[in-house]
């Protein structure tokens, strides 16, 4: 299936998305993650819900029945958002706040929010400093929640000389005057922060800061709970190989602030999963010079004790809470499927009946 070797430490990779209900390698989504966690001897998987592509209340449903099949499973759901661009008017019930207290009761391990990458930053109506949202933060700051929150995408994809090719393939040029400016929404980002510097929030892909540590320290510095992971996003690896002997040090100063996420998506087959953290994890842990993104060499940090462990898998389970993950309360999952139903996108609900009367009835 793949070539890559078990990896002998205990590791957990924090970001892991279900963007399809089955492939030919696994089956259906319900074991989409299983030969790549068994293959690669992996100690735990998070499952970040998204809103983009399923309906963010039946991707949320997915991972829920993810973990009851899989009890090693932790799990970031997604708010749901009813209308675009976001407006106060949210059906009575349905806030987002309501949301997030339901996917607590239910046993979700922490919040997965995907609006501050542009391409749904922009039909949510531009910015991140909705009241809505606001509600949200400050629950979640008082619970000491986790969230995983994407926000920006590579500063170049802003400008057309910078942008690669492949990301104006996928539509992922800003620069054309309809996005918020990068600079326009780390703002953003530290206005929420200013009013919750306690919040629980791991940034994914290093926060799209690679190439501008110093104002990555600033940030760890001000915010006391935050931290990055190092999801690829390709570019940061090239910035950590440019400036080797820098973020030797950087990764030992800042080592309880960085996670490892593959950003393993399903139906992808498990051999590019296997490859990822197999490159990640031999950036951490050995001092190997690997063929890595983009067939560029990339030499491993080299770290060891805590700092190795921290960033392998501890700093994950102190931020949830737990080296468990939660359980999943059936009840209060049949009862968020009953009601969110309505809101489930063609076909989905069709392909979640069998698994609500396996699971949950
Ligand atoms: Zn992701």
């Amino acid at each position: 299936m793949f070539n890559e070797p078990k990896i002998d430490d205990k590791i957990i990779d924090s970001h892991l998305h279900i963007e399809a209900w089955k492939n030919d390698e696994v089956g259906s989504f319900i074991d989409a993650f299983e030969p790549y966690r068994e293959g690669m001897n992996l100690n735990g998987l998070n499952l970040c819900s998204l809103n983009n592509h399923a309906s963010g209340v039946a991707n949320n449903i997915m991972m829920a029945l993810y973990k009851l099949a899989h009890k090693e499973t932790f799990a970031h759901g997604c708010l749901h958002h009813v209308e675009y661009p976001i407006t106060a008017n949210v059906p009575a019930g349905m806030e987002l706040v309501t949301q997030y207290k339901e996917m607590m009761e239910i046993g979700f391990d922490g919040i997965k929010l995907i609006e501050g990458k542009p391409t749904c930053l922009k039909p949510l109506g531009g910015t991140l400093l909705f009241p809505t949202l606001d509600e949200f933060f400050c629950e979640a700051e008082k619970d000491g929640t986790h969230i995983v929150f994407h926000v920006n995408d590579p500063d170049e994809f802003w400008d057309y000389d910078l942008a690669p090719d492949w990301a104006k393939d996928t539509g992922w040029f800003y620069g054309n005057g309809t996005y918020p400016h990068f600079k326009t929404v780390v703002k953003e980002v530290e206005t929420i922060l200013d009013k919750y510097p306690k919040l629980n929030v791991t940034f994914a892909h290093f926060f799209f800061y690679a190439k501008y540590p110093d104002k990555l320290e600033a940030m760890f510095k001000k915010y006391e709970n935050m931290a990055v992971d190092i999801t690829p996003g390709t570019e940061m690896y090239f910035a950590f190989e440019d400036n080797h002997d820098f973020y030797v040090d950087f990764f030992k100063k800042y080592s309880d602030r960085i996670l490892v996420g593959t950003d393993a998506t399903f139906p992808w087959e498990s051999y590019t999963h296997a490859w990822c953290i197999d490159r990640l994890y031999h950036f951490i842990a050995t001092d190997k010079v690997q063929k890595a993104f983009n067939d560029r060499n990339l030499t491993g940090l080299n770290l060891s004790g805590k700092d190795k462990e921290n960033i392998l898998y501890a700093n994950f389970e102190r931020r949830v809470g737990s080296d468990k993950p939660k359980e999943i309360n059936k009840e209060k999952l049949l009862a968020y499927f009953e009601k969110y139903k309505c809101l489930f996108k063609e076909g989905e609900l069709e392909e979640l009946e069998p698994f609500i009367d396996k699971y949950l009835r």
